[in-house]
Order: structure tokens, then sequence, then C-alpha cells
């Protein structure tokens, strides 16, 4: 039986968790659960100039609301530096890195008209030996090829002439990616590298290193497709940075669990292409063999109805319950709030909101002494509705005496429309903009009834007073 896999996720500080990084994270996460390996976090703080350290705690709360929780510590590469300087000093020693102290002007000034790009090994035979503003680089094999064993990818090849002697250790001693990357890997033991697409060409030289430094067998690599937007462009932080942001969902009212089953499915599916899965399933179904390798939609519309779907399936005492934080920053004030009322509407809103952040808005009305009102709305439903103020006043009188329950509520509204001669759907407009501020929403009767006979009543007669001053 193969020794179970050791893989890990090893996000850089320099910006927060977005997508991709997540969707990766989930990949490593399940394939590790599913052959009960370890998943490790290392974070990959050795870039002193580009790090925020601030945003570490925003990737783990990340990872840990979207229950990707990880094992061992957590781990930071600065804390391994001697290692680092130890194998930098090891591939000196060997032979297999070299100081150089080309600037990039000299090396332009070198080149001839038309030469590609890239360092040209001028230093590779001077055995300068360490010294101020001296880089170490790693001396490339010129012939051959490295080759790559990645499950998504195939096995693509990388001859070695195309690749530069890269430096590990810049002048100021500090390691570059490469070199830190694959000494943590070595020393953690990692089995397996999953990470995005954008990595595979920097495999071919982690993976030069790590047999330099006799690593042993070479990890195995998956390499995930690319994330892109409806125009097939990948997803950039810098063009969408909100977009992009697993905390922008987060604080938008989607569901962990709904991100994570979305996520899930950029790149894999299950054999009989089911897409709602529980957690549990996915983490028996998940195979990386399975991941395919072209670039996977990023398309907010289905994560919403994923968002929808994982809501309504909600019990309603756990939507109530999850929805609160976004109870609590609503705009009424916190006196005024009444959960009773809120339980009762509960029900009905949450079969009509694809995120959580759009529920405060469908119940405002309820605890907002004057509704907010959407003026294009008022506009259209009463200031420019010839019936308007007859059913609103019939309106009035009716639900100034009727018992207050939905039913004898939506009995008072149909004779109002009887008497008018006009269908109920459209004689309700007037209405439900009045009580409420907005032309949607919960159902009508039952939030009339919520909202209390007094409000109601003193909601109609403000509309009506605005309609006669509006004239018309
Ligand atoms: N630190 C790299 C990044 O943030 C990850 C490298 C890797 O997964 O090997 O993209």
């Amino acid at each position: 039986m193969p020794a179970a896999p050791r893989v890990r996720i090893a996000p850089s500080p320099t910006g927060y968790l977005h997508v991709g990084g997540a969707r990766t994270a989930l990949y490593n996460w399940l394939f590790a659960r599913r052959l009960h390996g370890t998943f490790i976090l290392r974070i990959e703080d050795t870039d002193r100039e580009r790090n925020r350290p601030e945003l570490v705690d925003e990737i783990l709360s990340g990872l840990e609301w979207l229950g990707l929780d990880w094992d061992e510590k957590t781990y930071f590469q600065s804390d391994n530096a001697p290692a680092h300087q130890a194998a930098a000093q090891r591939l000196y020693d060997a032979g297999k890195a070299y100081y150089c102290e080309c600037t990039g002007a000299d090396v332009q000034a070198r080149k001839k008209p038309g030469e590609p790009p890239g360092y040209d090994g001028y230093c590779s035979r001077r055995d300068l030996p360490p010294g101020p503003g001296r880089a170490l680089r790693f001396r490339v094999p010129e012939d051959g090829v490295t080759v790559v064993h990645d499950i998504v990818r195939g096995d693509p090849e990388f001859p070695n002439s195309t690749i530069d002697d890269f430096v590990i250790l810049k002048s100021d001693g500090q390691p570059l990616f490469y070199l830190a990357n694959v000494v943590d890997d070595m020393d953690m033991r990692i089995s397996h590298v999953i990470r995005g697409e954008e990595h595979l060409p920097n495999t071919p030289k982690t993976s030069m290193l790590w047999d330099a430094l006799g690593g042993g067998a070479q990890p195995i690599y998956a390499h995930l497709p690319d994330l892109v937007d409806a125009k097939r462009r990948k997803l950039s932080k810098r063009r969408d940075p909100e977009g992009v942001a697993v905390e922008t969902y987060r604080r938008q009212g989607y569901l962990a669990e709904a991100m994570r089953n979305y996520l899930a499915l950029l790149g894999w599916s299950p054999v009989d292409g089911r897409e709602i899965l529980t957690v549990d399933e996915m983490v028996v179904e998940f195979r990386l063999e399975k991941v395919n390798n072209s670039p996977a939609f990023f398309d907010v519309a289905k994560l919403s109805h994923f968002n929808g779907e994982y809501i309504r399936r909600l019990g309603t005492s756990k939507f109530i319950q999850v929805v609160q934080p976004w109870m609590e920053t609503a705009p009424w004030e916190p006196d005024n709030y009444d959960p009773d009322a809120f339980a009762r509407l509960a029900p009905l809103v949450q079969e009509r909101v694809t995120t959580l952040s759009e529920v405060p808005p469908m119940v405002d009305f309820i605890f907002l002494d004057e509704p907010i009102v959407d003026e294009a709305a008022w506009d259209k439903a009463i200031t420019r509705n010839e019936s308007a103020p007859a059913m609103l006043a019939a309106c009035r009188a009716g639900l100034a005496e009727a018992a207050w329950d939905a039913a004898s509520i939506r009995a008072v509204l149909e004779a109002a429309a009887d008497s008018l001669g006009l269908k109920l759907a459209r004689a309700q407009a007037p209405v439900r903009v009045a009580l409420t501020g907005r032309s949607v929403g919960p159902p009508l009767f039952e939030s009339i009834e919520v909202l209390g006979r007094d409000k109601t009543v003193g909601r109609l007669d403000e509309a009506l007073r605005r309609r006669e001053q509006a004239g018309a």
C-alpha cells in the first residue's frame, strides 16, 4: 500500500485569499482527506519587501471558513531560513551554483540585436567567490530535458537549453522562491505538489534543484487549470480585486458550504455529473486524475444559484441563525428589531434570496418607522397610477376593520380590487409600495400581517396624502 500522501498549500501573504487559491486549497484538502494523508499550510513569507503580514490572518480565516482544516502547525517559510542558506552553500560547494555580479544593464549591453532576453552565463566560468553585490545562480545543465511528472498535464518536457542559469540567492543573501520552495518541500517530505497552472513554468527549475540537492524521488505534480471570467480571461487580482477575493463573497452572504461545493466543480466533477454534493461525498469521490486541464469559468451567476439552493436547504431556525450578522448591521434601530416578527417572515424570505445580504432589505420595512422608498417604484405604482388612490383608500378602510390574519387581509385586497374592476396582481402594487417602499419583497398578505394594523393604516394614510399633494 503506498504511503499516505503529504500535500501542502503555500500561499504568499502578498495578497488576500482569492478564489483560485481557495480552489487549490480545497483540492489539496480533498486529496489528503480521501487518502488519510496530511494537509499542510505553509505561509511563504520569504519575500520581505512584498509581504503584508496582516494578510496572514485573513488567509487563515478564509480557509477556516471553508472548513479546510490543516494538519500539524502553521508553518512559516521564514523559520526555515537556515536550511535555505545551507542548501545554497551545498550547491555552491558542489559547483552546481556560482556567484554572479552582472547587473541587468551589463547583460543587456552584451546582447547582439535580436538575441532573446535572459542571462547569458557570463559569470559561469569566472569562479567568483561570494561578495557584496553578488547573487548566486544555479548552473542549469546545457543539454538534456527536464520532464515533469504531472497528473493533470501528462508529462511535459522542458529542454534545458531554454532555461537560463537562474538566481537562487539574491545579492543581499535572500533566497528566491525556487530555492526556498524546494527546500521546504523536501524538508516536509511533500509527496504531491498540487498548485495553480501559473507555476508550471517554474517546475523544471524546482525539479532540477530537487535533484541537485539529492532530494530523492521527485514529488508528483498536479497543475490545476486557470480560472477565467466570462470573456475567458484569466481571473486577475489586479483587474478585479473585489470579485476574486473569497472575503467578498463571505461578506455578501454566500454560505461556506455553497462556495466550497462550487469551487470543487471548477476543474473536476463526479462521475455521474451531479452538482450539489456534501463535503463527505466530495471527499469520497474526488480524484486528482479526473481534474481536467482546460480553463474553468468562474461563473458568479452559477455560484449564486448554488448559494440559493443551499439557503433553501437550511432549516428555518438555522437560516435565522446564519443571517443574524447581516441583521445586526441593518439600517434599523437595534431596539426596533423584533426577532419574533422576523421568524414569522423568515421561511418566506428564505425562498426568495440568493445571498444573506439580500435579507435585510426584504424585511427592513417591518423594523423601520418609515420604509425606505424606492422613488422610481413609488412614481410608477402610486404617483402615475390612476387607480392607486381608490385602491389605497379602499384597502385603508377595509384593513382598519378586518380580522388580522393573512387570509382576511387578502380578502380585503381582493374586494378592493374587485370594486375597481382590477386583477389582484395589478391592484396590489400600490399597496405593496406604500407599505414596504419597494415593488418586490416577501408575499404581501403575510407581510402586512407581520407589519401590524397600526403601521399599515398609518402608511396607507401617508401614501394617500403624498398622492394628493402630487396631484394628477
Ligand atoms: N507561494 C506560491 C504562491 O503563492 C505557491 C507556490 C507553490 O504552491 O508551490 O503562489
